[in-house]
């Protein structure tokens, strides 16, 4: 399948979380591996304009309910650094709702920022979660 310069290799099931923040909504989250020759600004352009036909609009809270949010969460060229772009996703590693679906499709990619590949970094995360550090 291939559209805006996309071809997606793999879609992971989509996983319902509860919203961060004041939204009242559940989300539907999932990943996708998408292989493209455009370069990282140029495939947010295009995530954008998906973003804005599914009718989401950028103005407001960050936190409001939104119809689709689209993020770029690891690239093969390792780690990219701009004004409007980080990769790695600055928050994925903290997120279940990303490492979930993520290591459905692609669980020894690897982070370039701690080597970890998304199985470990999930397993991580779920244990930090679980057995949260006490103060001394
Ligand atoms: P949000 O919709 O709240 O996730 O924020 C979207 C904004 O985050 C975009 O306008 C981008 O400029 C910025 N951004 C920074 N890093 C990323 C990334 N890895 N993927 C998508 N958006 C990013």
């Amino acid at each position: 399948m291939a559209s805006g310069g996309l071809a997606v290799l793999a879609v992971s099931p989509v996983i319902r979380s509860r919203p961060i923040g004041p939204s009242q909504r559940e989300y539907a989250n999932g990943a996708a591996l998408v292989e493209t020759p455009l370069d990282p600004p140029a495939l947010l352009d295009v995530l954008q304009t998906i973003e804005t036909q599914f009718g989401r609009k950028r103005q407001g809270q960050r936190w409001r309910a939104r119809t689709l949010d689209l993020d770029i969460v690891l690239w093969s060229g390792g780690c990219w650094s701009d004004a409007r772009l980080a990769i790695p996703h600055r928050e994925f590693r903290k997120r279940t709702f990303v490492l979930g679906p993520a290591n459905r499709i692609a669980r020894h990619w690897r982070d370039p920022v701690t080597g970890l590949n998304l199985a470990h970094l999930e397993y991580r995360l779920k244990r930090r979660l679980d057995h949260p550090r006490r103060a001394p």
